[in-house]
């Protein structure tokens, strides 16, 4: 753990980093090929007929197949966006109306807002499925909400605030039934569990790279290859046609179709370093690391009268709190300030992206600690003495 730990600079100097559900810290390994890619390497893709950009273009449609190989998919059913809200965007401004009516869709009280706005935006009807006790998508409500009037259900495959794990195979069984599609909200989940895009059996499934221990300004969609084709482009620009003329444009096939303009060269580039990183330590091992730590930090919490925990026992890699007393971005901003043995604790405070959430939690606000690959029980052991600094502080 110490030798993993030490490959990423971002943590040096006695930092317990517990946000990597915000972003995740990068390995030398990820800085490294982005660099390359800035500098020795450097060529535009799609376009050069030498041969220094025909060597970036075939790197950058590896990492392509790369990327769609880590979700069980194929390289042409994946399209690069800039991140996890602009595939949503993508998908609620391109997918197709049938008829007159608004399109329809069922999101759930958890979602992160860019799994809610962009269906706004797109002028989507919109119906909220509930949540459970322990903070799950209630799906037998779903079942009773879906009509053949829905067009997709959209929601979180693991909740960024709760943790909570979407049973897949049921909702996508409950939207098919209907003949509605199922987009999941991937970006929490592909960086902590093995995701497959035929066992799950989703239509759409959007995530980012700097989740996943890869650079900003990059992420993925993908989609069934009939429903991309299916759908216009959103974004228009070069790269992303067949033919152009003043009488009328013709466009490329997905994936092209939808990525218009010089993409991330050297963001995909680091991308596809983090999917050879990860697939190093194996997604398995790190989703039983995380259940690891979640386990040992619950038990800590509960362990305490003044901490109130949300969310589900078998949270993916997320524990949310609250401590009585103690706002949370008080908790945050003394757990940022240096300890007697000189550490420092960076947890997540705040609505994170997702106020319907907490409206129904009644909280404005809630503590989140999250972990990655390189977290271990020194991060515990420095947040649970930083609640009892705190504890101290407020009496
Ligand atoms: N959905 C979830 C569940 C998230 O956690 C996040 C990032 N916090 C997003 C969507 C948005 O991702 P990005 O900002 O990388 O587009």
């Amino acid at each position: 753990m110490a030798a993993l730990r030490d490959q990423f600079p971002g943590l040096a100097g006695g930092w317990h980093y517990l946000d990597t559900a915000a972003t995740a810290q990068k390995p030398q390994a990820v800085i490294d090929a982005t660099v390359r890619a800035m500098g020795a390497d450097y060529a535009t893709v799609h376009r050069g007929v030498y041969a220094r950009s025909a060597e970036m273009t075939l790197a950058y449609e590896a990492v392509r197949a790369k990327v769609a190989g880590l979700i069980g998919g194929a390289g042409d059913e994946l399209v690069f966006t800039r991140g996890a809200t602009e595939a949503i965007n993508l998908v609620a401004r391109s997918f197709p109306a049938c008829g007159e009516k608004p399109r329809r869709v069922l999101l759930s009280q958890l979602e992160h807002h860019s799994n809610i706005v962009p269906w706004q935006l797109a002028g989507w009807q919109i119906d909220v499925c509930p949540l459970t006790a322990d903070g799950r998508i209630d799906l037998d409500a779903a079942e009773a909400m879906l009509t053949p009037d829905f067009d997709m259900v959209a929601v979180a495959h693991v909740s960024n605030v709760l943790g909570s794990l979407l049973d897949v195979p049921r909702a996508a069984a409950l939207a098919h039934k209907v003949g509605a599609s199922l987009l999941l909200d991937g970006c929490q989940a592909a960086a902590r569990l093995p995701v497959d895009m035929t066992a799950l059996g989703c239509d759409f499934y959007a995530f980012s790279a700097h989740k996943l221990y890869g650079p900003t300004g990059i992420g993925a969609l993908w989609g069934k290859p009939g429903l991309l084709a299916a759908m216009p482009p959103w974004q228009g620009g070069g790269a992303m046609i067949d033919k152009v003329s003043f009488a009328g444009t013709t466009f490329a096939l997905p994936p092209g179709r939808f990525e218009a303009g010089t993409p991330a060269i050297i963001e995909a580039i680091g991308f596809g370093a983090a999917i050879e990183f990860v697939e190093g330590i194996g997604i398995e091992a790190i989703q039983a690391h995380e259940a690891r730590l979640v386990g040992q930090l619950r038990a800590a919490l509960q362990m305490r009268n003044d901490i109130t925990l949300f969310g589900p026992e078998d949270a993916a890699g997320i524990v949310s709190f609250a401590m009585d007393g103690v706002h949370p971005h008080d908790l945050g901003t003394i757990l940022d300030e240096q300890a007697p043995d000189g550490t420092r604790v960076a947890i997540r405070a705040g609505h994170h992206c997702a106020q319907p959430l907490m409206e129904h939690l009644g909280v404005p606000a809630t503590a989140r600690a999250s972990f990655g690959i390189y977290s271990d029980e020194s991060d515990i052991a420095a947040l649970i003495a930083g609640i009892e600094r705190t504890r101290r502080i407020f009496g």
